[in-house]
């Protein structure tokens, strides 16, 4: 779904603010509530889907296509992911191999469009998008172009891609945690860093998901849910129902939320003037 001025979020059904209840995922993800982790083992548990396709971090800033299947596995692909991983390349590969038959694909906005318009309008034989039950995309404003911007941190703040224990999106700044210190940088620092065709993106939520889940700071310890259509509703509701998942209404942070949307459509609209 295209994003415009007028419809910043695509179809919205439901918002929510959710956490797990599963205290090891609780502990685990104690900033951001832990609920698409939740809800992801909980379609497994109950044979909703037979794996997980989603990227891991292995060390520093590099990650990979993974297929969780187990509940440990996917607690282990939990977290921030910075960088693009070369994903949906290696996604139709990883379900034929583990031979997956229901999967739910936990990506980025711009691989959500790519997986849900070949479910939406298949075109070749070689498609997969009836294996494909669920799309949860993650917000996003951007990831970086890696070998550019470990550079700087390195030339400028003498950290070393090794010492990057963590990275988080705070409001106004990136926040970034290596070995013992935090290093917060304005956002306006970073953004020349991105890759170029996040400078153009427009879509901060993923419009083309059925979940659409992120963080929002004033809101620490839970998630924030999109639900898009019946099957995202399903899943989020089966979860609260199976009491894998604590749910309460979402409305009150629409406002942040849509605050995000606008910003990133408005970068996206200056940098295609700069290009014309
Ligand atoms: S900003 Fe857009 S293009 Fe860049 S990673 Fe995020 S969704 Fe993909």
């Amino acid at each position: 779904m295209m994003v415009t001025p007028d419809n910043l979020l695509g179809s919205v059904v439901g918002v929510y603010l959710a956490r797990a209840k599963d205290e090891e995922i609780l502990k685990r993800k104690v900033a951001s509530g832990g609920a698409v982790t939740a809800m992801l083992i909980y379609a497994l548990e109950k044979g909703l889907i037979d794996g997980v396709v989603t990227a891991k971090r292995v060390s520093g800033f590099e990650g990979q296509a993974v297929v969780a299947r187990t509940r440990e596995e996917i607690l282990e692909t939990a977290g921030n992911k910075w960088s693009i991983v070369p994903f949906a390349a290696r996604v139709k590969a990883k379900i034929e191999e583990e031979d997956l038959k229901k999967v739910a694909i936990v990506c980025l906005p711009c691989q959500a469009q790519f997986f849900g318009q070949m479910r939406e309008f298949p075109i070749l034989e070689t498609d997969f998008g009836e294996r494909i039950r669920y799309i949860v995309s993650l917000f996003c404003m951007g990831t970086f172009a890696f070998e550019a911007f470990l550079n700087y941190l390195r030339m400028k703040y003498d950290i070393k891609a090794e010492e990057i224990k963590n990275m988080a999106l705070k409001e106004g700044f990136l926040e970034i945690q290596h070995d013992d210190s935090l290093l917060q940088l304005p956002l306006k620092e970073v953004y020349s860093y991105l890759q170029t065709g996040c400078l153009v993106c427009a879509d901060y939520t993923g419009t083309w998901s059925d979940i659409s889940a992120g963080f929002i700071e004033k809101e620490k310890g839970w998630t924030v849910i999109i639900t898009r259509n019946a099957r995202g509703e399903e899943l989020v509701k089966g979860a609260e129902k199976e009491g894998y998942l604590e749910v309460r209404d979402g409305s009150q942070v629409m406002g942040d939320i849509l605050r995000a949307a606008r910003e990133k459509l408005a970068r996206a609209q200056r940098n295609m003037m700069s290009l014309l």
